[in-house]
Parts: structure tokens; C-alpha cells; sequence
């Protein structure tokens, strides 16, 4: 198990689903918390579960995000693992992805991915240690139906990962991606619904189909990825770098 204690973490989107369970297996690792996200009640009942930090940062603003970075940085002061996790999904098909969706996908999962690692991964690099892991998911790694606008972004977070990680790789900070499938959370709870709802079928036989997809006929739970992301966070994870690692029963193989 990683040993986190002294260190500073940043969640986004840790209010719910994979955030706050990441939130809580970081802090149980020693680590102290800050958490991000729109909904301050959830937020609050995270930070005062792991005694750490709420913040309130709506990444579709980009003032608001600017400045609630700056209200991270005086409160937290240094962050030395950042974990970009806040993300949505649409699915649609490409007729009806509008210039609406893309740009709120590409501002909130790219967008405010980069932002985030701008404002944090310099002052890493000074102190001469960091880690960041992007939650990216398979659909960064294969094409699925129906989620061009999600699956361009996400494919540009594992880019934006390989990038920054040839950059930064003689600094101490590692940079990486996780790679989900289908995890419990409201997420995959409201792809159900969306699927049930344009096939006609009951939620019980698209949930089917979603388990169908992994040779383990299962979703992942949150804890899962939360586990990967700590394990990323460790000492002894310093070589893995620029990677995009799947957490998905098997589903890729590369
Ligand atoms: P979720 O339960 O829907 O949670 C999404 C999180 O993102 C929430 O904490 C939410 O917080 C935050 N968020 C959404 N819009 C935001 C905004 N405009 N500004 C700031 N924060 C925002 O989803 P999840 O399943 O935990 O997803 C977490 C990450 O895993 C996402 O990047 C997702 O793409 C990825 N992923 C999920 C699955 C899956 O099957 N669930 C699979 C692969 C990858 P607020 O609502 O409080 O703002």
C-alpha cells in the first residue's frame, strides 16, 4: 500500500462516483484531501469525512475555475498529486451531437483537465516531486457508438498525458492515465436509463449489456479505480509514466 502521508492531493469531481471514492482511499492512505466540484453539500460531506478541503469549481466556467484554482493554492497551499477526475458523458449519435455538446464535453474533460494540470504541474516540478493521474476510460483507448464528442476527449486526455509526460520527465512528476469501463456510479446508472430509454428495452437488459461488454460480466467499482489511482500515487510507482492503463475486467488487451 502507498504511503501518502505528508502529501497534498487534488480531486476533481470528487463529490461522487470515482472522485469520492478516490478521495476516501487517499485520505485512508494518509494523504490530506482537497476536493473540487459544483455541488458544495456533497463536497462539504467528503471533506468532512476525510478532514479535508472543499472547493467549489464549475470546470464548464473558466473564470469560475480560475478562480477557485487561486482559492485552492492560498488554502491548500502546494498540491503535490493531482487527480483529474470531474467529467460528463452525452451519448448521441453524430447527427444530433451539436456544436453545444462537443464544446461542453471538450471545456469540461480536456479543457478542464489542462487547466488544472497548468495551474498545479509547474510548482510540482519545482518542488522536484509530483503526481498526477487523469481519469480518462476505455473510450480513450477503442471507438464506441454514440459517444463521438465523450470519446474525442477522452482520447485527448491520454494525449494530453503522453505529452506532458515527455516534458516533464526528468522532474519527479509521473503522469498517467486510468482507464475505466463501466463503473458503478450515476454515470453509468444514467447510460442505463438513456439506453433503456432509445431501444425500448427494460434497464435490467441494458445493464446486461453494459456487464456483457467486460469478459468478467461486470462493472468495475469505484474502489477499484480509487485502488489504482493510490497505487499511482506511490513511491514505488515512480517508473510508470505516460501510460493509459485500463481498469475494465479485461475488456482491452494490449
Ligand atoms: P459521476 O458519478 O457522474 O461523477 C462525475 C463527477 O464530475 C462528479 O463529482 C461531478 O461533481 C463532477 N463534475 C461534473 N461536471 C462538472 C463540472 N462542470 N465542473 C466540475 N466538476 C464536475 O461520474 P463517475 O463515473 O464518477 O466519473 C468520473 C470520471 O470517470 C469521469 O471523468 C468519467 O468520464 C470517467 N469514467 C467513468 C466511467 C463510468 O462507467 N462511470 C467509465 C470510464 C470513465 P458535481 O456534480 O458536484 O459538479
Amino acid at each position: 500500500m502507498s504511503d501518502l502521508s505528508g502529501r497534498t492531493v487534488l480531486i476533481t469531481g470528487g463529490s461522487r462516483g470515482i472522485g469520492r471514492a478516490t478521495a476516501l482511499h487517499l485520505a485512508s492512505l494518509g494523504a490530506r484531501v482537497v476536493v473540487t466540484g459544483r455541488t458544495v453539500e456533497a463536497l462539504e460531506a467528503v471533506a468532512a469525512q476525510t478532514e479535508g478541503l472543499a472547493v467549489r469549481m464549475d470546470l464548464a466556467d473558466r473564470a469560475q475555475t480560475a478562480s477557485a484554482i487561486a482559492e485552492v493554492q492560498e488554502r491548500a497551499g502546494h498540491i503535490d498529486c493531482l487527480i483529474n477526475n470531474a467529467g460528463i458523458a452525452v451519448g448521441a449519435p453524430l447527427h444530433r451531437t451539436t456544436d453545444e455538446v462537443w464544446d461542453r464535453i471538450q471545456q469540461i474533460n480536456v479543457h478542464g483537465t489542462m487547466a488544472m494540470c497548468r495551474a498545479f504541474v509547474p510548482a510540482m516540478a519545482k518542488a522536484g516531486w509530483g503526481r498526477v493521474v487523469n481519469v480518462s476510460s476505455l473510450a480513450g483507448l477503442t471507438g464506441q457508438a454514440y459517444t463521438s464528442a465523450y470519446c474525442a476527449s477522452k482520447h485527448a486526455v491520454i494525449g494530453l498525458v503522453r505529452a506532458l509526460a515527455m516534458e516533464y520527465a526528468r522532474t519527479g512528476v509521473t503522469i498517467n492515465a486510468v482507464c475505466p469501463g463501466w463503473v458503478e456510479t450515476d454515470m453509468a446508472r444514467e447510460a442505463i436509463d438513456r439506453i433503456a430509454q432509445s431501444t425500448g428495452r427494460s434497464a435490467d437488459h441494458a445493464r446486461a449489456t453494459l456487464e456483457g461488454a467486460s469478459p468478467q460480466g461486470r462493472m468495475v467499482e469505484a474502489e477499484e479505480v480509487a485502488a489504482l489511482i493510490g497505487t499511482l500515487c506511490g513511491e514505488a510507482s515512480r517508473g510508470i509514466h505516460g501510460q493509459a492503463i485500463p481498469v475494465d475486467g479485461g475488456t482491452v488487451m494490449r
